[in-house]
């Protein structure tokens, strides 16, 4: 076996979405509203120690502002470079090499790359098979269990009961519990969470991140609740100083919110997202429920040359091959998704220049852009 490289990250690829300038980039959910003016103020505010002096080692300041605003003993959080940061440390906290991932599928597209960077088996479950019975994640002993809570890319929000009964489960395993892995990215947007009761939870992790309602991707800051077992183990295996000083007084700033800059855009997103929503159906089309700042639009075929038209007309959108791999192979999901396009909600007139350029498109074949039906197993958006 040679040294170099290594055998078992062959399947590994750089991620490399369409990320060419466009007038209106609805593909990435961030904010569309923009970036927080309290994080922006206080990156303007920094002295010379911002740069040459090492932050705390472990983001003792963002700690702090997060019990202070979610009422959660700094103890019992941890945090990161990107919630993405926290995610590959709880991967390789939670078990030596090897041992299996389970997650209920179709869900973020880092968990395979995720489990193939830490030496773990990836093992999707059906959104199915999963909503059926919760134990059908613990099938097969795995160390890690992820729940996408409300999920990307579908939007729905997992019921409140179900994720409840997962966590029971996993308590009434003891020693023998996978860690569970619950990511919140888009808990602002559907306004449930775990966070408050994580502190008490049986071996589990809630992640939140900074990148989307808060407005700071380009920051990379996240972090992540649980029982300070979790927490410790965490930190640990991620290290020190991966927050940066001007990153960590801004994700400060964000994360006070005093002014209620992320409320106010909040409630507006959500707002918006009705009104697309209503907007699709009256041209026939079945977007999903969703508890997040995108809709997933199911289409008849061939999403990506749809997200190419549209970015022709000025407009991007992520395209979701339902049962085909981008380089057209076929996809070993169980439960795959249906041809769709994620749609990144923002401002109404953002919304309606995405709506112009799907009109135009629809007019001139309307047979190409009908619509799709919505996957049967999906559960009602709000818990
Ligand atoms: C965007 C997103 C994140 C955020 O990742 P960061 O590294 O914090 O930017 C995490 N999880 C999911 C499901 C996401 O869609």
């Amino acid at each position: 076996m040679t040294p170099f490289p290594r055998e078992d990250y062959r399947a590994l690829s750089r991620y490399l979405p369409d990320r060419r300038p466009v007038p209106v980039d609805l593909s990435d959910n961030t904010n569309l509203w923009g970036t927080h003016p309290d994080a922006l103020q206080a990156i303007r505010e920094a002295g010379p120690d911002h740069l040459a002096r090492y932050p705390s080692l472990y983001a003792d300041e963002l700690r702090a502002a997060v019990s202070r605003r979610f009422g959660v003993p700094e103890e019992h959080v941890c945090t990161g470079c990107g919630s993405d940061d926290i995610l590959d440390a709880a991967f390789r906290a939670a078990a030596g090499p090897g041992g299996l991932v389970r997650w209920a599928d179709p869900t973020f597209s880092m968990l395979e790359p995720l489990c193939r960077m830490n030496g773990r088996e990836p093992g999707p479950v059906g959104w199915g098979e999963a909503l059926e019975d919760p134990a059908a994640l613990l099938a097969g002993d795995p160390v890690v269990v992820y729940v996408c809570r409300p999920n990307n890319p579908t939007g729905h929000v997992a019921p409140r009961a179900w994720m409840n009964a997962l966590l029971r489960l996993t308590r009434d395993r003891g020693a023998d519990a996978p860690l569970v892995i619950v990511d919140e990215a888009y808990a602002d947007f559907s306004g449930d969470s775990l966070v408050a009761e994580a502190p008490g939870l049986h071996r589990t992790l809630v992640v939140r991140t900074l990148s989307k309602a808060y407005g700071l991707a380009g920051l990379r800051a996240g972090w992540g609740a649980g029982p300070t077992e979790v927490i410790d183990e965490v930190e640990k295996a991620r290290g020190p100083y991966k927050v940066g000083r001007l990153a960590g007084a801004a994700a400060v700033a964000a994360v006070d919110d005093v002014g209620g800059w992320v409320e106010r855009t909040v409630a507006e997103c959500q707002e918006c997202r009705s009104a697309l929503i209503e907007a699709l159906e009256a041209r026939g089309l079945e977007p999903l429920p969703s508890g997040a700042n995108f809709v997933l639009v199911p289409v008849a075929r061939a999403p990506t040359e749809k997200a190419l038209a549209l970015r022709e007309r000025g407009v991007a959108v992520r395209p979701f091959p339902g049962e085909r791999t981008a380089d057209g192979a076929a996809k070993a999901t169980p439960q795959p998704l249906p041809d769709a396009l994620r749609v990144t909600v923002g401002p109404w007139p953002l919304m309606e220049r995405f709506l112009g350029a799907l009109d135009d498109l629809r007019a001139a074949d309307p047979d190409a852009w009908a619509g799709a039906p919505r996957p049967v197993w999906l559960p009602g958006a709000t818990p």
